[in-house]
């Protein structure tokens, strides 16, 4: 193995959802649902596939999306985005994630980053030769502690890379919490990644405010989002970057020598998905919601008391005062004892500081986009474990 991947551990999702799998355990762990999203997309992605979209298609993406992709952030966030210079269809927000680390990343630049963090940052971050500045977002309410954020910045700091609506706490930054982030920015010449694939999976007064329209922060910051999260495709893989022509050409650079292109049938889909069922994405937070209520009520009832969170679909449970040594082992324990699998949040802390392994110790992270006999299922089998 290559010494550039070197300690990065197999990513937890996988394993946990093999686990599943092979126990035949209600997966509560990998976020994924288990209801496709709007079936007239999938007939589009069908037609595209008959009628001849089969070919490379552009590496920035195909017309019709990046154009699609321009609308809706104009229709959501009053944002005008060049689709011909600014939109980058990626392969995933995953790939957007590498893409970006890898085109703008060097070796020995510093990367402030909310902490626990999705596994693919630090693992990117390695590969570019980034070094990892994390600010942890702790409980019981998971807020960003701005003197905290300051103090991670250093002369040598040059990204900050953001997560909002934040996987795993449910953490929605508030307007003030993404204005310290703009006004740091600014003040150091900071680029600001943010993963925005939960933006519109908010649940009661939480409102997604996403980063680049707040005054200033348009031109220094490369917002990624999901096709995946937002219309429960998450197995089509189709991503897409967004930011002023430089940033994004930085993605181009780095994906041109991933993937080269996205698949070209399922674009033209998802521009369907964009133009033509534009309120779905609320309609399955709509959804959600309820199912968070589902999940929360019975682990409540388990005895696994959760955070409630504000968005993205997932809840977690601190397991330090319930007898297990950490949540890595209650997680290993969980399919024999329950029929259950979660995922152990020890991946999303940084292994190097002693701090963050502790706080990483704690937690378990369960997944609600299930359908709501999944959730009730899995919680009675919680309910009724030892
Ligand atoms: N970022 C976050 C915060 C995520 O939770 C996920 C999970 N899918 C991704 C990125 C990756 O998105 P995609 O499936 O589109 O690659
Ligand atoms: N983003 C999803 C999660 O956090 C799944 C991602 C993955 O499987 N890599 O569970």
């Amino acid at each position: 193995l290559a010494r550039r991947l070197h300690g990065i551990p197999p990513t937890i999702f996988s394993e946990m959802s093999a686990l599943a799998v092979r126990t035949g355990a209600v997966n509560l762990g990998q976020g994924f649902p288990d209801v496709d999203g709007p079936p007239p997309v999938i007939a589009a992605a069908v037609a595209a596939l008959e009628h001849g979209a089969n070919q490379y298609a552009p590496g920035i993406g195909v017309p019709a999306l990046r154009r699609a992709i321009a609308a809706h952030q104009q229709r959501h966030y009053g944002l005008q985005v060049d689709p011909d210079t600014e939109v980058v269809v990626t392969t995933g927000a995953t790939e957007g994630v590498a893409a970006a680390l890898l085109g703008l990343v060097d070796p020995g630049d510093e990367v402030v980053l909310l902490e626990p963090f999705y596994d693919s940052y630090p693992a990117m971050l390695q590969v570019a030769g980034g070094v990892r500045r994390p600010v942890t977002l702790r409980g019981p309410d998971y807020r960003l502690d701005v003197e905290e954020l300051r103090a991670a910045v250093t002369p040598r700091t040059r990204f900050v890379l953001l997560n909002t609506p934040h996987n795993p706490t449910g953490t929605v930054l508030s307007r003030p919490e993404l204005q310290a982030v703009a006004d740091l920015a600014i003040e150091h010449d900071l680029v600001v990644i943010t993963d925005e694939v939960y933006e519109h999976l908010t649940f009661d007064d939480a409102e997604h405010v996403p980063l680049a329209t707040l005054p200033g922060m348009w031109e220094r910051t490369l917002t990624l989002s999901s096709a995946g999260k937002s219309y429960s495709f998450t197995g089509w893989k189709v991503g897409w970057a967004t930011g002023p022509a430089p940033l994004v050409q930085a993605v181009l650079a780095a994906k041109q020598w991933l993937t080269f292109t996205s698949g070209s049938p399922l674009q033209p889909a998802v521009a369907v998905a964009l133009e033509e069922h534009p309120d779905f994405p609320r309609s399955l937070a709509a959804s959600l919601r309820e199912r968070r209520d589902l999940l929360v009520a019975g682990l409540r009832e388990a005895g696994l008391e959760p955070t409630v969170p504000q968005g993205t679909y997932f809840a977690s449970t601190d397991v330090a005062h319930l007898g297990w040594a950490d949540g890595d082992a209650f997680c290993r324990a969980l399919p024999e004892r329950a029929g259950v699998v979660a995922i152990p949040a020890q991946g999303f802390y940084d292994p190097d500081l002693p701090a963050s392994r502790e706080a990483g110790r704690h937690h378990v992270r369960w997944a609600f986009c299930k359908e709501p006999a999944v959730i009730a299922d899995g919680v009675a089998r919680l309910a009724a474990a030892d």
